[in-house]
This record gives C-alpha cells, sequence and structure tokens, in this order.
C-alpha cells in the first residue's frame, strides 16, 4: 500500500475519513440526509479491501434494498478498477440470509421434519391461500377472521423473532384464541412443503445461530467486517441477526439516520440505534454535519419540519453549497390539474427556462407521491402528453392485481369473448369455482363451440355443478348477462362499473380483508372508477390503458422517475416534486387520527426523507380537491406546510388559477368559504393560513381536521330540461334523471353524472 492516501480518500472530510480509518471494533455512524453516509461505508469496504484487512468474501455489507445493493456494488468496482478480484457479500437482509439458510437447511426443523437445501420461498399469495386452508380446517369464520389478518399477526411475531414455541403470554390468544396455534401449525405446513416465508428468512437464521454455535463460530470467522447502511430501519429479528454475527470480533460499522425511520409499522425500532451503545460498548460514534447534496435553502426547509418532531437524538447539519432557489410550493383545483402541472413544468425544463438550473434531463428529475394510488394521475398525464416516465419500486398502476381484476371485469363487460378475462375473476372472489368447476366449464364451452362465458351459461342450464358452486356461477353469469344489457341499454358506464364490482363481490372482498395493504387497493379501485369518468365508454377506456401498458420502456432513453416516498430512501435528484401534500393523505388519516404523536412524527419523517432527496430544486403541492373513498373532498394543505420555515418557501401562483374554469368551479363547490380554504395561490397572507398558523402554536398531539365535502345537491332540485353546470365538462342540459344520477348533454357529449356534482347554472 502506498504512503500517500489512497485516492479515494481525498475527497472526503475528516469525520468521514474517520469512519473510513477506524478500521477495527465497533462504528455507529449517525448523520443527517446527504453527509455522506453511504458514501463512507462504500469507501471503508474499498479500503478494507485496499489494505488486504480482508478478502472480498470475508466482508458482509447490507442494505435496505437490492437497487441499494447494485448500486454500491457499482461504486466499490469503481473505486477500486481491478485491483481486487470477487465481490463482497452485498445484500438484503433476505438475500443474505437465504444464502445462509441454504447451506445449513437441515438444521431448520424439528422431530423429523427438516427444511431441504431446494426450499421454495412463498410470496404472499401463496402464504395467503396456505393460510386460508388452516383457517377452514379448524372451522373458523373466515369472514370475521380473514387469512390476512393473520399473515399480519405472524409477520409481525417473525420481526421479533418469535416462534410459535415462545409466545409471550396472551399473545396466542389473538385471532379469535386460535393465533397460537394457527402458527404452530402453519409452521409444520411450511416444513412439509420444504417452504419458508420472508419473516422466516431472518427467524430460522437467527435460530439457527441460537441453536448452533458452531455453525454461529463458522459465520463469524467468515464476516471479519459486518457494514449496514440505513441502520435506522432496522427490526429486532435483524438486529439479533447482527448481534449474533457481530458479537465476536465486534467489527460493525452501522450508518444511519433517527430522523429517517420510516419503516415503524413494519416493525422497525429507531431503539435499536440507542441499543448499539450499549451492546457494543467502546463503540465510535462518529458524527457527520455537512450536507454535500442540497442547496441552503431545501436543507433548511427540511431541517425547520423536522425540528417538529420531538425525541430526536438531534443533530447539526450545514453546507456550504451556493445559495439555489427556494422549496416551491403551489396549490391546484384538485389532483389532475396537479398532475397536468408539473408535467407543464418538466416539459419547460426540457425546454431549457429553467437556465439557473444548469441541464435537467428527465433522468434528473423524480416525483414521489405519499400513497401509491396518487401515481395514476401522473401516469395518465404523462401518457397523453408523452413524456417518459419509469414507476419505481412497484408495479405501475394499471398492473396492480386489483386494477387487472377490475379490469377483467370491465372486459367481459364490454367483450364475452374474452375468455382470460373470464378465467381471472371467475373465481375471484372466491365462488367455490376452482380448477375442477374451471375445468367443467372449459368442456362445455369446447363442446358447444362457444366462449367461457357461454359454456357457463350452458354449464348452469344443465347443472352440471353441484351445490354452492353452480348457484354462484349462475349469479355470476346473471351478473355478466345483465351488464351486457345494460351497455346496450346506454347505462353510464361509471355506474356500471361500480355496479358490476359491487354486485360481484369484488369490492367487499377488499373492503372485509384486514390486510394492511387492503384501504390501499381500495383506494386504487375508486381511483380506477375516477379515471373512467374522463372517457366516453368503457370500450374507449380499456383501450386508453392497452395503450398505457403497450407503451415500451426502452431503458435507453431518459425517463422521468416515479416512487412512493419509502421507495425514496437513500436516493437522489436535481429535481424532486412532492404532489398531495394534504392533511388526510400526507400526513394519512391513520397517522392524524392515532392518539399520540408517534405516527405523525413517522409521518413528519417521510416528508423530511422526501425533501431531502432533492439537489436542487425541490416543489412541493397539494390539490384542494381530492376524491378520497369514492367522493370529492375539499381537502387542506398539509398541516406540515405550517411548519416549513417561511424563509426558504416560496408560493407560486398556478397559472390561470382564477380563469373562468376555476372561478366557475369555485362557485360551484360552495363559494367564498370554500375559495378561501383552496387559496393556495396566496397561502401566507389568506386568513386561513394565519388560522392555522395559530392553531400550530398550540398544537400538541394531532388534531382532528374533518375534510368537508363539497355541498351535495340533491337530485330532487333538477327537473328534466334544467340547464347545470359541471366542474369539468362545463354547462349542459338534463335530459334524463335517475334517482341521484343525472344524464346531461354536455358540449363534450351526454354524460351520467352524479347529481351531487354539479350545480344549476347560474343560480
Ligand atoms: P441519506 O441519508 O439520504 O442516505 P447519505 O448520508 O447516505 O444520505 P450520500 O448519499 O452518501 O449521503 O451522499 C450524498 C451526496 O453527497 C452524494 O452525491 C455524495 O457523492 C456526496 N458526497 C458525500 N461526501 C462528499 C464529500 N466529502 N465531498 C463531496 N461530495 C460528497
Ligand atoms: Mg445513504
Amino acid at each position: 500500500v502506498a504512503a500517500r492516501p489512497a485516492p479515494y480518500l481525498e475527497g472526503l472530510n475528516p469525520a468521514q475519513r474517520a469512519a473510513v480509518e477506524v478500521l477495527d471494533g465497533p462504528v455507529l455512524m449517525l448523520a443527517g440526509a446527504g453527509t455522506g453516509k453511504t458514501r463512507a461505508l462504500t469507501t471503508r469496504i474499498a479500503h478494507l479491501l485496499m489494505l488486504g484487512r480482508a478478502r472480498p468474501g470475508q466482508l458482509l455489507a447490507v442494505t435496505f434494498t437490492n437497487k441499494a445493493a447494485r448500486e454500491m456494488k457499482t461504486r466499490i468496482a469503481r473505486l477500486l478498477g481491478d485491483t481486487v478480484e470477487g465481490m463482497p457479500w452485498l445484500g438484503t437482509f433476505h438475500s443474505i440470509s437465504v444464502k445462509i439458510l441454504r447451506r445449513h437447511a437441515e438444521m431448520i426443523g424439528r422431530d423429523g421434519l427438516h427444511l431441504k437445501p431446494s426450499f421454495t420461498i412463498l410470496d404472499t399469495d401463496d402464504q395467503i391461500r396456505l393460510l386460508k386452508q388452516l383457517i377452514q380446517a379448524e372451522n373458523i369464520d373466515e369472514k370475521r377472521w380473514p387469512a390476512r389478518q393473520l399473515a399480519h399477526l405472524i409477520d409481525g411475531w417473525k420481526n421479533r423473532c418469535i416462534g410459535p414455541g415462545s409466545l409471550p403470554r396472551g399473545e396466542g390468544e389473538a385471532f379469535d384464541g386460535h393465533g397460537g396455534k394457527l402458527y404452530a401449525a402453519y409452521q409444520d405446513r411450511l416444513l412439509t412443503l420444504n417452504a419458508v416465508d420472508f419473516g422466516d428468512l431472518l427467524m430460522h437464521c437467527v435460530t439457527l445461530f441460537q441453536a448452533h454455535p458452531d455453525v454461529l463460530r463458522q459465520w463469524q470467522e467468515r464476516f471479519r467486517y459486518i457494514l449496514v447502511d440505513e441502520y435506522q430501519d432496522t427490526n429486532v429479528a435483524q438486529y439479533m441477526w447482527l448481534r449474533l454475527l457481530a458479537q465476536a470480533h465486534r467489527n460493525i460499522c452501522c450508518v444511519g439516520d433517527d430522523d429517517q425511520s420510516i419503516y415503524g409499522w413494519r416493525g422497525a425500532e429507531v431503539g435499536n440505534i440507542l441499543r448499539f451503545e450499549k451492546d457494543f460498548p467502546g463503540a465510535e460514534v462518529i458524527r457527520l454535519e455537512q450536507n454535500y447534496r442540497s442547496t441552503p435553502q431545501i436543507l433548511g426547509a427540511a431541517s425547520g419540519l423536522i425540528a417538529a418532531n420531538q425525541g430526536r437524538l438531534g443533530k447539526t447539519l450545514w453546507t456550504d453549497a451556493e445559495p439555489g432557489e427556494p422549496v416551491r410550493l403551489i396549490g391546484h383545483w384538485d389532483s389532475e390539474a396537479e398532475a397536468r402541472w408539473i408535467g407543464e413544468e418538466i416539459e419547460a425544463f426540457q425546454g431549457g427556462h429553467r437556465a439557473a438550473l444548469g441541464r435537467v434531463g428527465l433522468d434528473d428529475i423524480a416525483i414521489l407521491v405519499r400513497a401509491s394510488h396518487q401515481m395514476r394521475a401522473f401516469e395518465d398525464r404523462f401518457m397523453t402528453i408523452g413524456l417518459p416516465y419509469r414507476v419505481i419500486g412497484g408495479p405501475r398502476f394499471y398492473e396492480r392485481q386489483e386494477i387487472r381484476d377490475a379490469m377483467a371485469y370491465f372486459r367481459l363487460v364490454v367483450s364475452p369473448d374474452d375468455d382470460l378475462a373470464f378465467e381471472r375473476i371467475v373465481n375471484t372472489p372466491k365462488r367455490g369455482l376452482g380448477d375442477k368447476a374451471l375445468q367443467t366449464i372449459q368442456h362445455a364451452a369446447r363442446q358447444n363451440g362457444v366462449n367461457l362465458l357461454e359454456g357457463a351459461r350452458i354449464v348452469v342450464e344443465e347443472k352440471q355443478l353441484g351445490g354452492k358452486g353452480l348457484a354462484n356461477l349462475r349469479d355470476f353469469v346473471g351478473l355478466i348477462g345483465r351488464s351486457h344489457m345494460a351497455v346496450r341499454d346506454g347505462v353510464g358506464h361509471v355506474e356500471l362499473a361500480e355496479r358490476v364490482l359491487d354486485e360481484s363481490g369484488y369490492t367487499t372482498m377488499w373492503q372485509t380483508d384486514k390486510s394492511p395493504d387492503a384501504p390501499g387497493r381500495l383506494d386504487n379501485l375508486k381511483e380506477l372508477v375516477k379515471a373512467l369518468e374522463e372517457f366516453e365508454n368503457l370500450q374507449g377506456f380499456l383501450e386508453h390503458v392497452s395503450l398505457v401498458m403497450d407503451r415500451d420502456d426502452g431503458e435507453q432513453t431518459e425517463q422521468v422517475s416515479i416512487m412512493t416516498l419509502h421507495g425514496a430512501k437513500g436516493l437522489e435528484f436535481p429535481v424532486v416534486f412532492l404532489p398531495g401534500w394534504e392533511d388526510g393523505l400526507f400526513p394519512n388519516q391513520r397517522a392524524m387520527d392515532e392518539q399520540g404523536t408517534k405516527g405523525l412524527e413517522e409521518e413528519r419523517r417521510l416528508a423530511y426523507v422526501g425533501i431531502t432527496r432533492a439537489e436542487r430544486l425541490a416543489t412541493i403541492t397539494f390539490a384542494g380537491n381530492r376524491r378520497l373513498y369514492g367522493q370529492w373532498q375539499s381537502a387542506l394543505p398539509s398541516r406540515f406546510i405550517d411548519e416549513l420555515p417561511e424563509e426558504h418557501v416560496e408560493v407560486l401562483t398556478p397559472p390561470g388559477l382564477y380563469g373562468g374554469g376555476y372561478g366557475a368551479a369555485m362557485a360551484m363547490a360552495g363559494g367564498t368559504r370554500m375559495e378561501e380554504r383552496v387559496q393556495k395561490a396566496d397561502v401566507y397572507n389568506s386568513p386561513g393560513w394565519k388560522r392555522m398558523q395559530a392553531r400550530a402554536a398550540d398544537r400538541r398531539g394531532p388534531v382532528h381536521r374533518t375534510p368537508v365535502t363539497i355541498d351535495a345537491a340533491p337530485a330532487s332540485r333538477f327537473t328534466v330540461g334544467d340547464r347545470v353546470l359541471h366542474a369539468k365538462f362545463g354547462e349542459g342540459q338534463i335530459i334524463g334523471i335517475a334517482e341521484e344520477t343525472l344524464t346531461v348533454q354536455f358540449e363534450a357529449g351526454f354524460k351520467n353524472i352524479k347529481a351531487a356534482y354539479v350545480q344549476p347554472a347560474g343560480g
């Protein structure tokens, strides 16, 4: 090794260098966003290898996502050139645990029931299916005690490394008294199937290490140095895993930021940071304070916001970066207008309108949303204007399971020949029509040379199935048949779509589902129905979607990134948009309703993560109206907006805010009261803002702010022939009334619209 410091060390500041050069013993790097934690960690790996402290295979580095692992690999390779052969063990807790478990699979299990090295890893769907079978076998009412809830419970236990044999008193009584028993049965079943679920990967490893000291020793000797990024989001099982592996040599370096702990809802414990110094006495604690990522304005806004959290470890952050633009804040009429404006902004960047920012390519831009259902508006808008985008860390909106299911219903309504759609939904929700029933239907269809739907009708008529399945199939065929007629009779497609999802039991399936992702799926379904409104009919909508789906993703072209705030952890982009900053969405309703401030503080940390992703320009937007849970609600700007330090924020006026469309819409939305609330154009001067500031000052804990529903107009107010005003379609004439639904002739064509969404024209 050369006497001169290696070139890769030269760019580091003294604190970072210390973090790299303190080679032995425990190191805890605790520092704010963008201070170069990940960079120091990566350099430390390179340094250990260059000094020959360890061979690549003797280094273990844990990242939070596979994407982060890939990035780290590339960076290390760049730092090292071709001086070192091989690569460290670099991956997520899960991916590394799989590798370890495969080597000792036979040691997992009991009484002659053991894993084999070829074990499979179940996905959530498989897991749920298995749990359902067990619940049924116990004769438990599956409606009241859904499998997803049990899955959630079991995941929670596994996150804490609690096996069925060691459940704390009382916890096994969860799930109507059957929790513990079902958990044990489930674990046995997994062994029989030679399978593990995600939570098992960690728990089995820990159990293995605890039960077999020789095995543990072997791995302790192998991994001479352990490095962990995003340490603040480890859960108990992961912490135990790390502690076991690091106990002997204590060469463990963890980096994290308590202000960025955002996985508490998944069992992560910030407390692990505090425990570190206890479990590894004498740990070198290194604090980094210089932020290299963002402008002073971005940093100032983020720091001001996070200061509202109690019980932080507390950190100083500074930057000597050139001053940039303030964080921009802008409100819009609704989520569509928000997406439209962001699309226009991005196009303006492309046109070079912001010379001060330098060149901004599409790859430099990210849109970070709180909830995945927000993505749809952006995807549709960007499709329309031909702006390349990619959705990171999750399927695109139209590829999600619930959306594909719902679309299959629509497809079958539009086109009875769509056998694929039929197969997808005939037993979703469960109608007791499994593989055998499907075979009967397929057989009947083939015999008669008809599509599956016709085949099903024949099966029903000839009673080729027994019992409940037959009755359910009759209902299903009947529903689709009625829907075909409804299309012919000109029933509005939005109403029809809602009816199909309701009457088929599909919506109920998710409503009764107690899993944590069920509310999100219901939101997505609502969002889907909302998307329908923009089209003349189902057919037109389905065509649009196939176009969205078909767009080719040529990796070589630059794309705007759309992702959730959770998925953006550790990443950075020159330009960041943060849409949907409204109470109820961000912070989300659950956090606002909760007793105490725990949930709210986690949401605030998420906001901090969001702002600190930006290097040069951050823009926060919110909409005055958003459809949540199926109805339009006027929303208040997020309470987090109150908390941004005014000196770092610039409030923008959306173009055309006071134009005819907006004025008319305002009038419809209930006059000045509403206008005042949605006066984002001049947020800081509006009385609403002042009131909110005053309230923020004495706010302790969550404040309930019930969103106001836009004044509803009962259908009885109207008669055929009346002229009405609609926010989107403008003025039109009523040509039909069916209960709460009006058929209105607008310039754009006939629309079926809920009476609540229109106002008498001129009234
Ligand atoms: P986060 O908390 O968001 O994960 P972090 O602390 O891991 O942030 P990094 O991603 O490592 O921060 O670094 C942020 C940016 O600052 C990167 O672009 C990195 O290359 C740059 N950077 C880090 N250290 C230095 C340095 N000493 N000199 C110049 N740039 C640096
Ligand atoms: Mg990082």
